[in-house]
């Protein structure tokens, strides 16, 4: 059947996949990269020693200052410390917050990124920056963010902690999910929005029984590159508008935010998104993809409402509020009331459903 008709801009992306972490030495000689920023969280110091280990001369400085939400005053410090050391590249090691600081430098200094992935978040295969400053998360596109390179081993995900590994799995399916209802979707990003959320629907559980097994998670890396690729080619919609204030007002853990607040997304979505739900359908089994989700996600280990990790009844009226205030593409039109009861749901970790017509228990 012929396709509706539509635009696709493929993004410059060079991807080195499974090769282990060797050819990133190769990468930065390419990039013409001579004094090398190391940008990390201050978690995964292994990850950062063999990264430093393989680069060799070309590391000049680490800064494992990145913390989630890219707050304007480490972006503004570490502006100043990469300039002091005269760098000409970064080198981003880890998740979505070592990533998003790299960003945030890129989107000040013009230097080129090479991001080396350690969560499935997705953001190495985007342009979008994100920046939290005085409790809100500004977000924006811009090329001189996408990393140039990115370098994907399996082998450095294995000490990621598996709830971490459950909630960034999560938060790449969501990219899938609001691919497959962007307004600028099309048939090249629904097949890898579906691919990438059947890799990681597949992968998730295997990883959280045995964690260091690879070939796990190399599908659940290659699922978080083919999400994040949707995500850095579609427009954002209610459940990144979500997260977004979520995260950047309340301070909540991002991936984990992502993973409860999707399958109540996904449900009120569904009615005018009759696409994603076939396409979905086909990746979570028979049934309603959002009960299968929220299936799938209470057999992992994951929090499954937000009160459990640190949200409460009195800051719904302000999420809302800031939702509808300056909202993002929908395919469903979303009032205040529709959210208010989407999230008094995933408060409480109440079973998604479509309608936000019926009453909400106050427990799950
Ligand atoms: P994260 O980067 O904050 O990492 C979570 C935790 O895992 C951290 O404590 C980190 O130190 C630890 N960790 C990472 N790799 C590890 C490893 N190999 N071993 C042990 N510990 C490790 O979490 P995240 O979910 O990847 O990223 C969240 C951030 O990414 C948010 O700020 C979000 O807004 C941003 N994000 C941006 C985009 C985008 O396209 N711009 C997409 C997704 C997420």
């Amino acid at each position: 059947m012929l396709p509706d008709p539509f635009s696709y801009t493929a993004l410059p992306m060079r991807v080195v996949f499974g090769r282990g972490l060797e050819p990133l030495a190769a990468e930065v000689e390419h990039l013409g990269i001579r004094r090398a920023v190391i940008i990390s969280t201050p978690g995964p110091k292994p990850v950062v020693a063999a990264v430093t280990r393989i680069v060799g001369e070309a590391v000049v400085g680490v800064l494992a200052e990145a913390v989630m939400h890219v707050p304007v005053e480490v972006v503004d410090r570490c502006v100043q410390v990469s300039g002091d050391l005269d760098a000409d590249g970064y080198i981003a090691v880890g998740g979505g917050s070592a990533i998003g600081l790299a960003k945030a430098l890129a989107l000040r200094t013009g230097l080129p990124i090479i991001a080396v992935p350690t969560t499935y978040a997705g953001s190495e295969m985007t342009p979008v920056w994100g920046i939290t400053d005085n409790r809100i998360k500004r977000t924006g596109r811009d090329q001189a963010v996408l990393p140039r390179a990115v370098v994907y081993d399996p082998a450095l995900s294995t000490d990621l902690p598996v709830d971490i590994s459950v909630a960034s799995g999560m938060n790449a399916i969501a990219h899938a999910v609001e691919g497959l209802y962007a307004p600028d979707r099309s048939p090249i990003v629904s097949l890898m929005a579906r691919e990438g959320a059947r890799a990681l629907a597949a992968a998730l559980p295997r990883v959280v029984d045995d964690p260091h097994d690879l070939p796990s998670r190399g599908e659940a890396l290659y699922g978080a590159w083919l999400c994040g690729a949707v995500l850095g080619t579609t427009t954002m919609s209610l459940h990144h508008k979500l997260c977004h204030v979520l995260g950047g007002t309340f301070n909540l853990p991002h991936a984990h935010t992502h993973a409860i607040v999707l399958p109540h997304v996904l449900a009120f979505n569904a009615p005018f998104a009759a696409d994603m739900v076939v396409a979905l359908t086909d990746v979570f089994g028979d049934g309603e993809p959002w009960t299968a989700l929220w299936n799938l996600q209470r057999s992992l280990p994951m929090p499954t409402a937000l009160a459990d990790i640190g949200f409460s009844a009195t800051e719904i009226g302000e999420v809302a509020r800031q939702v509808t205030a300056s909202p993002y593409a929908n395919p469903r039109p979303v009032t205040e009331d529709d959210v208010r009861v989407l999230l008094q749901r995933a408060l409480v970790g109440h079973a998604p459903h479509p309608s936000t017509d019926m009453p909400v228990p106050s427990q799950s």
